[in-house]
């Protein structure tokens, strides 16, 4: 801000959500649904979710017990933290990973172990992860799409978690915030497409992240009966229940699946716009396959920290990114930041200007 630097640097849109999205939440109000809604989230929401889950993933969530609407996916990933993770618990996560998870781990006592992704495709190595699988460990959190490399987990790597886990009582904490941006005509992928793992996951949404309005807060949680029992122990004494006429606004919008299904196809335009751009400047990439972030490799340009470049960039030419190190064990640093191209096409193109100075 303080250099007015174009912001590629957080994850969030710089276009309007949908005027009809916000016409139904006006509308919400105006006919009076400004108290409190019940606590698990209003019964036509989580019945469109449970019916969006179905008709992508092919699996069944009942809304009755198995659907709650949070303030957002932070709250429902601290809130399944919170009731799982006990003193001395083990948790397996990925890194580089998105910042919300460890903090929710320790301040419940637990003890977060670290897996870092390999190279610059992100894989992980599931024989790593069975290694450091033990009798403490309480849960495994994975991210799909990811935040921050744009990379997927395929339907081969969450069958290897499916087999890795059986026979256990490990949880699973899916963060799929961005489930809804995958592109290249991959598939979009969920927890809850392989039933042995559904049985032992928590799968966490974001609406903001999905109709480009994350100032809402709002997304949900959806788990077996007898996981979401536990939910909604702390959900209740937490949180209570999530803005009551947002909930309405969506449950009517989700009634047309193209709301969503024509997200990839959105975003995929706005990655390809950044790219090309991109291509013509000395900055190296993979194209993103999910999420609204784009990878971008400087080596061949810079030998500066991630962090140390990132500052200049922001301060000398006027835009901001993230340097990837952050989200590394060790603050690993691999010559990567992070844009997001969730903006305009004006926006993408002066950033894409801006990148060929280097
Ligand atoms: N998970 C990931 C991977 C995210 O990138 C974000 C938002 N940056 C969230 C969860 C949080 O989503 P919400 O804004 O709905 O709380």
């Amino acid at each position: 801000m303080e250099h007015q630097a174009i912001n590629l640097a957080q994850g969030f849109p710089d276009f309007p959500a949908d005027p009809k999205l916000i016409a139904y939440v006006y509308e919400a109000m105006k006919d009076g649904y400004n108290q409190y809604a019940p606590m698990a989230g209003i019964y036509s929401l989580r019945e469109a979710i449970a019916q969006k889950i179905h008709a992508l993933y092919e699996a069944r969530y009942d809304p009755d017990t198995e659907i709650t609407i949070t303030i957002g996916a932070t709250q429902a990933l601290f809130t399944a933290i919170t009731a799982f993770v006990y003193p001395g618990d083990e948790v397996i996560l990925f890194k580089p990973a998105y910042d919300c998870y460890e903090p929710a781990i320790k301040i419940n006592g637990g003890i977060p172990i670290p897996v870092q992704m390999k190279g610059k495709e992100f894989k992980i190595d599931w024989e790593e992860v069975r290694k450091v699988l033990g009798p403490k460990t309480r849960m495994v959190v994975i991210n799909s799409p990811h935040n921050p490399s744009g990379n997927v987990l395929s339907g081969e790597d969450l069958q290897q978690l499916e087999n890795l886990l059986k026979g256990t009582d490990v949880l699973v904490l899916s963060d799929e915030a961005y489930e809804h941006l995958v592109f290249d005509g991959l598939p979009l992928q969920s927890a809850s497409r392989f039933p042995d793992l559904a049985s032992r996951s928590l799968l966490c949404a974001s609406f903001g992240k999905t109709f480009h309005a994350t100032g809402w807060k709002m997304g949900y949680c959806a788990a077996p009966a007898e996981l979401m029992k536990e939910f909604r122990k702390v959900h209740e004494f937490n949180v209570f229940a999530a803005n009551h006429p947002t909930q309405r606004a969506l449950a009517k919008y989700l009634r047309n699946p193209e709301n969503y299904l024509q997200l990839p196809g959105f975003f995929q335009e706005k990655r390809d716009i950044f790219l090309s751009a991109v291509r013509q400047s000395r900055f190296r990439f993979t194209p993103s396959k999910g999420t609204y972030f784009q990878l971008l490799d400087y080596e061949g340009i810079t030998q500066e920290k991630d962090v140390d470049f990132a500052k200049r960039m922001a301060r000398e030419f006027g835009l901001a990114a993230i340097p990837i190190s952050v989200f590394n064990i060790d603050q690993a640093d691999y010559r990567q930041l992070r844009f997001c191209f969730a903006k305009k096409r004006e926006t993408l193109e002066r950033a894409g200007e801006i990148l060929q100075k280097f």
